[in-house]
Formats: C-alpha cells, sequence, structure tokens
C-alpha cells in the first residue's frame, strides 16, 4: 500500500472525481477525511471506505467557508494527529458567454475554486508545516492551461489555481511540503454530464456532436479520461518520494493537451 497511515484530506469528496481520490487513498492505506458540502454525500463516500475496509470521516466543509475549512481541518488533526495530504478538489462549472455572465455567476465560480483553494491551503499548510511536511495537490484542469470558450470564468480560475500551486511549491519547500497540481481532460462526472446539453443549446449542436466534436476533439484516441485515470495520478503524486516532483502539472487529457 502506498499510503499507509498518512492522513488525507479531499474536498468535494461526496461524489465524482474526489470521490474516487478518496476511495483509491483508503484502498492504498491512508486515513481519509471525505470533506463536501453536503455532509450526506461525504458520509456516503467514507461509508463506502470503512465498508471496503478502510479508514474514514466525513465532513461537512464549504470549501468557501473560512471556518467550516478551518474547523475541518482541526476536527482531523484532534482525530489523527496530523494532515499529510489535502486535495483542493470541490468545483463548479457555468456555460456562459463572458459577455452575458452576471457578475454574481463569475465570483461564484471564482470563489470555489480560487478562494476554496486558498481557504484549504492555508488551513493545511499550518498543520503540515507544524508536522513536518506534506503534500499538496490541486484540481486543476486542461483549462489550467488552455481556453474553451463559454467557460471564462472556470478557465480563469483554473489558471489561478496553477499559479497558487506553483507558489506553494516555492514557499513550501523549505518546510518539507510538495505541492503539484493535476489537470485532467473530461470526465464523466455530473459536472460534465450537466453541462453537454448547456453547451449544444448555447452552440446549435447536438449533444453527441458536443462530445465528439467539442469535448473530445482534440483528444489522440476520441476518449474520455477516466476516474481511475485521475485517481491513480493523485496516489502517485501524494506518495512521490521527494521534491524532485514539486510545482507541476501533470496533465492526463488522452493528449487533448502535451507540454
Ligand atoms: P462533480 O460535480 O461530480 O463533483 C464536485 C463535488 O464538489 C460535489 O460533490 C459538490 O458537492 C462539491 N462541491 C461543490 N461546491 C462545493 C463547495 N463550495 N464546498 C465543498 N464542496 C463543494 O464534479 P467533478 O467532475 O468530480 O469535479 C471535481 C473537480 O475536478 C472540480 O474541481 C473540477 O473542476 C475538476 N475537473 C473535472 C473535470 C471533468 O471532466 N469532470 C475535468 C477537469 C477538472
Amino acid at each position: 500500500m502506498r499510503l499507509e497511515n498518512r492522513v488525507a484530506l479531499i474536498t468535494g469528496a461526496g461524489r465524482g472525481i474526489g470521490r474516487a481520490i478518496a476511495e483509491h487513498y483508503g484502498r492504498e492505506g491512508a486515513r481519509v477525511a471525505v470533506a463536501d458540502i453536503t455532509l450526506e454525500s461525504a458520509q456516503d463516500a467514507a461509508n463506502a471506505i470503512e465498508k471496503a475496509g478502510g479508514t474514514a470521516m466525513a465532513l461537512a466543509m464549504d470549501v468557501t467557508n473560512e471556518s467550516e475549512v478551518d474547523n475541518g481541518v482541526a476536527a482531523i488533526v484532534a482525530a489523527w494527529g496530523g494532515l499529510d495530504i489535502a486535495v483542493a478538489n470541490a468545483g463548479i462549472q457555468h456555460i456562459e458567454a463572458i459577455h452575458k455572465l452576471a457578475y454574481e455567476d463569475w465570483r461564484r465560480v471564482m470563489n470555489v475554486h480560487l478562494d476554496g483553494a486558498f481557504l484549504v491551503t492555508r488551513a493545511a499548510l499550518a498543520q503540515m508545516y507544524a508536522g513536518g511536511g506534506g503534500t499538496m495537490l490541486y484540481m486543476g484542469s486542461v483549462h489550467s492551461i488552455e481556453a474553451s470558450p463559454l467557460k471564462g470564468p472556470y478557465v480563469a480560475a483554473k489558471h489561478g489555481m496553477l499559479g497558487l500551486c506553483r507558489a506553494v511549491a516555492k514557499e513550501g519547500a523549505e518546510y518539507g511540503v510538495r505541492s503539484n497540481i493535476i489537470c485532467p481532460g473530461f470526465v464523466r462526472t455530473p459536472l460534465v454530464d450537466k453541462q453537454i446539453p448547456e453547451q449544444a443549446k448555447e452552440l446549435g449542436l447536438s449533444e453527441e456532436d458536443v462530445i465528439s466534436k467539442v469535448m473530445l476533439k482534440n483528444t489522440v484516441d476520441g476518449k474520455f479520461t477516466t476516474l481511475k485515470d485521475v485517481s491513480e495520478v493523485a496516489v502517485h503524486l501524494a506518495a512521490f518520494p521527494s521534491a524532485a516532483l514539486t510545482g507541476q502539472s501533470i496533465v492526463v487529457s488522452h493528449g487533448w493537451h502535451m507540454q
């Protein structure tokens, strides 16, 4: 097992990519704090980890709420004595052209991704610095490096997370903290399923064409990235033994973006 006895926090882990990482970390021996804005989904994921023989706790944590983030991290440390890995994964999407976008929608997307990543980072680093080191992981996207139409706030926020990841790598090094960002292509989760009809409407295409001509157009093989692909990268980055791998963006996208 690659993460035996490590303590990990994953935000937005009640479903989708976060849940896949939480379950994979559980199988690799980590004690997993499953955090989500809805306690019910976090509890469901934590139950699944325990049922599979792992150790987990569920936390109600809105990543945009400063005290919920700080209290959640404090609860992890009180229960398990420290924090080794934090994955800032919680995210939302909003499909609309920039010239029509309400300020409120712009702010909501930036708030969850960027402010949320900052709050989780600050709370986690305080524990990691005190405990002699750790690993920060960010759930970026190919949109941390590329842009697409109709996703202005998401693209801006994901680029911002890349910057935060790199700043943490620079500052964290002397405290033994590594920081990396995973940049997936499209993965079939509720976040993506919701945007297929939305993009079809905005672009005047069929849903099939949104998948083949928009989402997967630039992949090498026309395939979606899978939950397992992303969780495997998240395990690898968390388990990596040295700071040779820090400040990096790992693109997992069937060749949509090559760097
Ligand atoms: P999802 O919608 O399936 O899951 C997102 C989870 O985040 C949900 O459980 C939701 O409750 C939670 N969440 C939303 N707002 C929150 C908040 N304020 N506080 C705490 N939790 C909150 O989405 P997903 O596809 O699993 O996406 C997870 C991450 O991966 C996001 O950051 C997303 O941008 C990123 N990502 C997804 C894809 C993809 O194709 N699915 C590709 C690249 C990056």
